[in-house]
């Protein structure tokens, strides 16, 4: 790129943009204030606020591709990733999402027979740094295995416009790792405060 085209490319970007580029604005999920992770305590005695940022698989550290500098809201918690260029979240509660889960979502079937230890895991992402580029959601936790439960957990995932994927580690006999995502879904963020 020529100098005179780069200038003018950064003259074409808006003000909030480059707030954002450097840790202020407003998160375009929830309108909230931005922060960075950094700026942020895992607090462990309670559960995660993002377990896609505070995994507590690294004793606090930030799991990757999150660092101290990645962007953070304050109010809906979700993270900027810089390199899939989406915010995520990810809770094992399905409720504390501040745009609500989508129903085939947070109503998809969690068998009881699972272990108990392992976590039943919501994310949600907005792609884009605007979160203009589209909605994913998905579900995922271990359960006891068996044809009944893949048959079943398929029939709700065709008739929801779900992928279902199913993996097996050799690490945990007898059981499945499933997991369900919708597709990508519209949505409308948030204005960015002091957008033209
Ligand atoms: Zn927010």
């Amino acid at each position: 790129m020529q100098r005179r085209e780069f200038v003018l490319a950064l003259s074409l970007l808006p003000l909030s943009a480059v707030g954002i580029a450097h840790g202020g604005g407003s998160c375009p999920v929830c309108g909230g204030n931005l922060t960075v992770v950094g700026a942020i305590k895992d607090d462990t005695s309670r559960p995660s606020i993002n377990l896609e940022v505070w995994n507590r698989s690294y004793h606090g550290y930030i799991s990757e591709p999150f660092s101290s500098n990645s962007q953070f809201c304050k109010k809906c918690h979700f993270a900027y990733d810089e390199i899939s260029m989406k915010w995520r979240r990810a809770s094992e509660a399905p409720d504390s999402f501040f745009v609500p889960l989508l129903p085939v979502v947070r109503g998809f079937p969690i068998t009881e027979s699972r272990p108990k230890n392992l976590r039943v895991v919501y994310t949600q992402t907005f792609s884009g740094q605007d979160a203009s580029q589209g909605r994913i959601e998905s579900v995922g936790f271990w359960a006891n295995d068996s044809e009944l439960l893949r048959s079943k957990l398929e029939n709700y995932a065709s008739s929801n416009d779900l992928a279902l994927h199913f993996y097996t580690a050799l690490s945990m006999p007898g059981q499945v790792s499933v997991k369900a995502e919708t597709p990508n879904n519209s949505f409308k963020p948030t204005p960015l405060r002091g957008a033209a």
